[in-house]
């Protein structure tokens, strides 16, 4: 018998404790008298309680638990700054599995089920990674690393160090070249180039990064032994997670898009660039990081106005001083949004916020749901 003790207390750690509840190998437990803890991926490390005890995320539990039950399935992981849910949803949409991890179910909710036969997608985020010592992924993916969750990790070399380990060796390795050549592999892996994957032409992947996690999906399943008419066949009916990217619009010269999920300055850039013609961009939020010079630069050149709303527009020394021609402050999304409504007729109104919503809401998805309601009043 394991004993188990379980940190946290959100949806993760709930479904951990209610398969201790009913496992006849595990048992939940103190933490003075457990074997292992199992700690919520929200739980920074700063926070963790001082002891001997392996402290462990709720995947590594989980594959932990599947491998003393003797079912060894293929384990595909998926990291990066951005894109993470988008590739995860997207591939096992075309495996017809369930997706897994930070994406939001836990694995461990269908552990009793799982077969060797069946591929397992699993959204890893870096805090998961952290505390996933063993977990071998058969297929790694990192899709990118930008600044990003430094509160969290105290640095960025660490948040970096965190991503990098779902790389263990003897395995297939999906990363951007620059990243692939930005360090010394311990393991031999089978390195794929995400920059040289062909890209796909499904219509619903807006934007040219959603291209590139297309063809990545297609690579995948490919790899994994998927017929490319039955894959192409589900792939027609797949839809983007909602707040990504998300066209609520586009009529009489006027593209409305819903992008709150952008909650940092690189998942912004990727979006400006998806939508070419004149636009005008609403920054909202609470900033993570000072903005970048490339950040600066694409947004000038890109956009015909900006406006910041929120916690941003309280900071007007943030901005550069170029912007000052196109920049309007607001104090909350609701009033940026009507006002970009009522004032901006034709072109894309493009809501990426760049930042984190915790200002006026209580996450991204509350934030792109006001947001689409605005729109949907105002018509
Ligand atoms: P994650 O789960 O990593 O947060 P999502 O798929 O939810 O990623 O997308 C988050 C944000 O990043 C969205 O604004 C989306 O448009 C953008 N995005 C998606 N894929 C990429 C990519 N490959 N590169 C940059 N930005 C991306």
């Amino acid at each position: 018998m394991t004993k188990v003790a379980v940190l946290g207390d959100g949806i993760t750690a709930q479904a951990v404790r209610s398969f201790l509840a009913h496992a006849n190998d595990y048992q939940d437990s103190p933490i003075q008298t457990a074997d292992w803890i199992v700690t919520s991926p929200g739980i920074p490390p700063a926070q963790w309680p001082a002891t001997s005890v392996e402290i462990i995320s709720d995947i590594e539990f989980a594959i932990r638990v599947l491998h003393s039950r003797g079912v060894f399935p293929t384990i595909v992981g998926i990291t990066g700054t951005n894109g993470k849910t988008t590739v995860t949803a997207g591939l096992a949409h075309a495996l017809n599995q369930t997706a897994y991890g930070n994406i939001g179910r836990p694995l461990i909710l269908d552990i009793d089920h799982c077969q060797a036969s069946d591929p397992l997608i699993i959204e890893l985020s870096s805090y998961q990674l952290v505390s996933s010592p063993s977990l071998h992924c058969d297929v790694a993916v990192i899709l990118n690393i930008e600044p990003d969750h430094l509160a969290w990790h105290g640095t960025f070399e660490a948040y970096q160090a965190a991503k990098f380990s779902i790389i263990k060796g003897d395995q297939r390795v999906y990363m951007p070249k620059k990243l692939h050549e930005s360090h010394q592999w311990p393991h031999p892996i089978d390195f794929c180039a995400i920059d040289d994957l062909n890209c796909a032409e499904l219509d619903q992947f807006s934007g040219a990064h959603n291209q590139q996690n297309a063809a990545i999906i297609i690579d995948i399943a490919t790899y994994l032994g998927l017929d490319h008419s039955v894959m192409m066949q589900r792939l027609k009916t797949f839809n983007l997670p909602p707040f990504r990217c998300q066209k609520l619009t586009s009529r009489n010269g006027r593209i409305i898009v819903n992008d709150s999920k952008a909650t940092n300055m690189s998942a912004t850039i990727a979006a400006v660039q998806s939508f070419p013609g004149r636009k005008l961009l609403i920054l909202a939020g609470q900033a993570k990081a000072p903005f970048s010079d490339a950040f600066m630069r694409l947004v000038f050149r890109e956009c015909e106005v900006i406006y910041a709303a929120g916690d941003l527009a309280k900071n007007k020394a943030v901005f550069p001083k170029e912007w000052q021609s196109k920049l309007h402050f607001f104090d909350s999304v609701a009033s940026a949004t009507q006002s970009a409504l009522n004032e901006y007729p034709t072109g894309t109104i493009l809501f990426s916020p760049a930042a984190a919503s915790f200002d006026e809401f209580e996450n991204y998805v509350a934030r792109g749901e006001a947001f689409s309601h605005y729109v949907k009043q105002h018509q």
